[in-house]
């Protein structure tokens, strides 16, 4: 009875089309990407404006009750999942989706929730800009769902995560009042930055309805390189190299294993030719300078790499379409692994100068524990990003492994503790992570956490399960 009732009354608000009911309707919302969640839901709700959204939560609110936000549905923690009970109405946000405006003399951009990420870049580009948040899942992925898992990808080293790219927001509360702090400003110290606890906040605090969004000059210029390097301590001495030589001209630095580029050959193209290695990595120089000049300099600097013995072999893409195809192995390894089936991954940072060290440490404490096992490692070094994941040699024996993931975990997770990193760089913690988090996070941090937490969302609404 509450159920129809609430049904009915969302269904005022945002039309019976946008109330999602029936199973088939409802199933692509109540599963995560990796297909490791599965949920149930009263309904999803496809809102198309704020004050539709603003109407849904009070309504919501007034019923007791849970909300899940889902953008794009492409996050790895299962945070835009609903928990299996059933009691909470999904809110998507695909139909929230204008540019509202773009400023090119304050390099802002005013845009809504639901622009997927893809858009909101092509968006900046028609207006000669760039925005710089660009990851594998772009086409897919939603700036609402960026900012709230504070999403990083392949810039970072240039530009900042998500959170760096943000000047103002608008956010519907759990309450459903709508705060309007859509403001385009670099400078504004009147007290606490309140956009930041939204940000990252993976929907626990509130719903991001929009947001301005810090823009960039255009680079004229852009080279791009696949070096072959022979361990990740080769690849850390020449990111340092790369970072003296070029500033902050160096866009992207991506390690990847040869184990990586492997199952990307096998399952999803085969296409370029590169050195044999047992680690590469792929480079990205960007800039508003002449491109011809920054060809050259990146040439002579990997042919003096190459004779010094620092690089072991190089291919500097010659067009645009070969820097794609690059690019595509790289971005692609996700996809790769979907295929190859399940494994446990971990997507940890660490102090860029103890990458090697965390590798080959992890490396040797999971052989001793797991016989055949094979780490597929790969990620954004030049933010210490690794992303690193355990499956066995011989796929047949990948269900027994899997139960082993808390003991996987364990391991990984303490390691990278021990030397002062993150059991989350940029994926979340989600439900995922949510029961590891009370082990690496001193108790004063997850106290405030949760006092945050009581305060904006004081009957617990928002995306309940997730995240604390
Ligand atoms: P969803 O998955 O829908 O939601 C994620 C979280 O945000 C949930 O907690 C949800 O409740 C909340 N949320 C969504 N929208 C809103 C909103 N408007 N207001 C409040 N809360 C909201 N991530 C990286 O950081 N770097 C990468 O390089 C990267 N590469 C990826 C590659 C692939 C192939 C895939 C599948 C994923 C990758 N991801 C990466 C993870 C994922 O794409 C990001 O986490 C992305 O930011 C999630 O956006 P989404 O719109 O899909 O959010």
């Amino acid at each position: 009875m509450k159920r129809d009732n609430l049904i009915r009354k969302l269904v005022e608000v945002v039309g019976a089309t946008h109330v999602l009911t029936g199973e088939d309707a409802m199933s692509p919302h109540l599963v995560d990407w990796r297909g490791r969640y599965r949920g149930s839901a009263i309904c999803v709700v496809q809102p198309g404006s704020t004050a539709e959204i603003s109407a849904v939560v009070a309504t919501c609110a007034l019923h007791g009750v849970a909300i899940v936000p889902q953008g794009g549905n492409t996050g790895l923690c299962g945070a835009a999942t609903p928990n299996p009970d059933g009691g909470a109405v999904v809110v998507g946000l695909a139909r929230v989706n204008r540019i509202r405006s773009i400023d090119p003399a304050n390099n802002t951009m005013t845009v809504e929730a639901g622009c997927l990420l893809h858009d909101v870049r092509a968006a900046a580009a028609a207006a000669q800009r760039l925005f710089p948040l660009s990851l594998a899942a772009e086409g897919s992925c939603q700036i609402g769902g960026n900012l709230s898992t504070n999403a990083g990808g392949v810039q970072v080293l240039r530009y900042g995560n998500a959170r760096e790219l943000t000047l103002g927001l608008e956010v519907v509360l759990p309450s459903g009042e709508v705060w309007d702090g859509l403001r385009g400003l670099r400078k504004n110290n009147t007290g606490y930055d309140l956009k930041q606890l939204f940000i990252g906040a993976e929907g626990t605090l509130g719903i991001i309805t929009a947001a301005v969004l810090k823009l960039f000059p255009l680079p004229s210029a852009t080279a791009t390189a696949w070096l072959a390097v022979a361990s990740p301590s080769a690849a850390v001495i020449l990111l340092g190299h790369l970072q003296d030589r070029f500033g902050a001209a160096l866009t992207a630095c991506e390690l990847i294993s040869e184990t990586a580029l492997h199952i990307v050959r096998r399952h999803v193209r085969t296409g370029s030719e590169l050195p044999a290695s047992p680690w590469h990595l792929l480079i990205e120089l960007s800039s508003g300078d002449d491109a011809t000049a920054m060809h050259e300099a990146l040439t002579s600097f990997l042919a003096a790499a190459s004779d010094d013995g620092r690089v072991d072999d190089a291919v500097l893409a010659q067009s645009s379409e070969q820097a794609r195809a690059l690019w595509a192995l790289r971005e692609n390894i996700g996809e790769a692994e979907r295929r190859e089936g399940p494994s446990i991954k971990h997507d940890v940072s660490l102090p860029i100068s103890l990458v090697p060290e965390f590798i080959a440490l992890a490396d040797q404490a999971l052989g001793a524990a797991f016989p055949d096992l094979r780490s597929v490692t790969f990620g954004h070094i030049g933010d210490g990003n690794l992303h690193y994941n355990q499956s066995k040699v011989d796929a047949a024996d990948n269900a027994a492994f899997l139960t082993a993931r808390p003991q996987v975990n364990r391991i990984v997770h303490d390691l990278a503790h021990r030397l002062g990193g993150s059991i989350s760089a940029e994926h979340g913690i989600g439900q995922l992570k949510r029961d590891e988090l009370p082990r690496y996070k001193q108790p004063l941090e997850l106290d405030l956490m949760r006092a945050i937490k009581r305060t904006i969302d004081p009957r617990g609404l928002m995306n309940p399960g997730k995240l604390l």
